[in-house]
């Protein structure tokens, strides 16, 4: 199957807006109408074909009412042209992959009857065969309006049916020029009908692709701008990290409301970035927070813990799983990274951009279990600045929290 280009809600709108003659669409909607109309054109002559057989043939009847001196041809041309053309057709649509070629098969088979018609016509003297060349008109309406070729095909069909079958009666000797000529405009007027038909069902059939079209079309729009809106909503510019809404957001999802494991979290605060600020400018501010971040990002296990900016320049981890034990040596690295980006910071004591990180931990990280195990991590992150900055202080283990929401144990400082 070739690769189509894909549609954009402008090549809608364009295509609603343009009028063609011939009804079709601009480039690329032609491409896309015309590949779905295809298989759901083959299969619905593939539907039509063998009622086509049994119809078609049952007009026998009227072959040995109205011509009956000419039955042996009707025969020839029922069961030994017309049907084995249409099972042909039957058996070969599924195989024809051009659309032209499916076409002009499709088109073959009023064709095949109006000639069939004409040929029992021709060859008739009886005196009801001028009644008998009305099947014309049948034979055209059922190419026209059931089986629906392309309009160009449409027209094709009805301008050799009309020419034929007028040359025909023009020189049948038993017809009258009155009866030939009123037969005539009555298969022009059939004609003409049918094609209006055929014209106006492929206008709606348009108009309602293309309407389905930009609904899909909106839809995902409106779908992947949701997408970008939730997106946007959970993380923070400047760093690309969790924003405080994504950080709960993620422990929401981990937590998923029920009782997990073991978690850790991190409050990591730059060292005297007013200063930083103060002396390097805010552009170069944000450059040292972009850069801090993305320390800590690396420093973590990005698939299953949580990194965020939790405001200004303090980050918060969430490490789910992880004991205080298995914690504290995260959070050294996480400090000990910061230092080794060795971003000059001439107002520190290092000389360099550092963190201070206060560590907390619990047992089963729930909506309500972790909030308090963040103000735990602050508590202690505030004791790592008194102490000097630039380290870690681990606040300890924060008991478990009762159904009432209260803590069942005193905190215990672990430093
Ligand atoms: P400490 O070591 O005690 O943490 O000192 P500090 O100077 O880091 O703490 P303080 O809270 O006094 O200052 C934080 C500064 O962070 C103040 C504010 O201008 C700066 N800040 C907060 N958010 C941003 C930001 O998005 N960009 C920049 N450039 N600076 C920010
Ligand atoms: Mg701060
Ligand atoms: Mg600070």
């Amino acid at each position: 199957m070739t690769q189509q280009p894909a549609i954009t809600l402008e090549d809608v709108n364009r295509a609603m807006t343009a009028r063609r003659r011939d009804l079709s669409f601009p480039e690329p909607i032609e491409q896309h109408f015309a590949a779905e109309m295809d298989a759901r054109r083959g299969r619905a002559v593939r539907r039509i074909l063998p009622r086509t057989l049994v119809i078609y043939n049952a007009f026998i009847i009227g072959d040995h009412l109205l011509t009956p001196d000419a039955v042996m041809v009707s025969w020839i041309v029922h069961f030994l042209v017309v049907t084995p053309w249409i099972i042909a057709v039957i058996l070969l649509m599924p195989k024809i992959t051009t659309r032209l070629w499916r076409d002009l098969l499709v088109a073959s088979l009023p064709l095949s009857i109006v000639a069939g018609v004409l040929a029992v016509f021709a060859m008739s003297r009886s005196p009801f065969a001028e009644h008998y060349q009305y099947f014309v008109i049948v034979a055209l309406l059922y190419g026209n309006a059931v089986l629906r070729p392309s309009l160009p095909l449409t027209l094709a069909i009805s301008a050799v049916t009309v020419v034929a079958h007028a040359v025909v009666l023009a020189l049948h000797p038993a017809v009258p020029v009155v009866v030939a000529v009123s037969a005539s405009a009555c298969l022009m007027v059939a004609s003409y009908v049918s094609l209006a038909t055929n014209a106006a069902m492929e206008r709606d059939l348009r108009r309602l692709y293309l309407m389905r079209l930009s609904e899909s079309l909106i839809a995902s729009d409106l779908e992947r701008a949701a997408a970008d809106l939730h997106r946007i909503a959970l993380v923070d510019p400047l760093t690309g990290l969790a924003n405080r809404r994504g950080i709960d957001a993620r422990a929401a999802a981990l937590s998923g409301g029920v009782d997990g494991g073991p978690f850790a979290v991190l409050m990591i605060d730059v060292d005297r970035f007013k200063s930083f600020n103060d002396h390097y400018g805010h552009p170069e501010g944000d450059r040292c927070l972009a850069a801090v971040a993305l320390a800590i990002r690396e420093s973590v296990c990005g698939g299953v813990d949580v990194a965020g900016r939790y405001g200004g320049e303090e980050f918060l981890v969430l490490l789910p799983g992880a004991t205080l034990a298995e914690a504290q040596p995260a959070a050294e690295r996480i400090r000990r990274a910061i230092e080794d980006l060795a971003l000059p910071h001439a107002a520190a004591e290092w000389g360099v951009v550092s963190v201070s990180i206060g560590l907390a931990a619990a047992d089963g990280l729930t909506p309500e279990t972790f909030p308090p195990v963040v103000a735990a991590a602050d508590a202690a992150l505030y004791v790592a600045k008194q102490a000097g900055r630039n380290r870690v202080h681990a606040a300890g283990q924060v008991p478990p929290i009762d159904t009432a929401g209260r803590r069942s144990r005193p905190v215990s400082d672990a430093a």
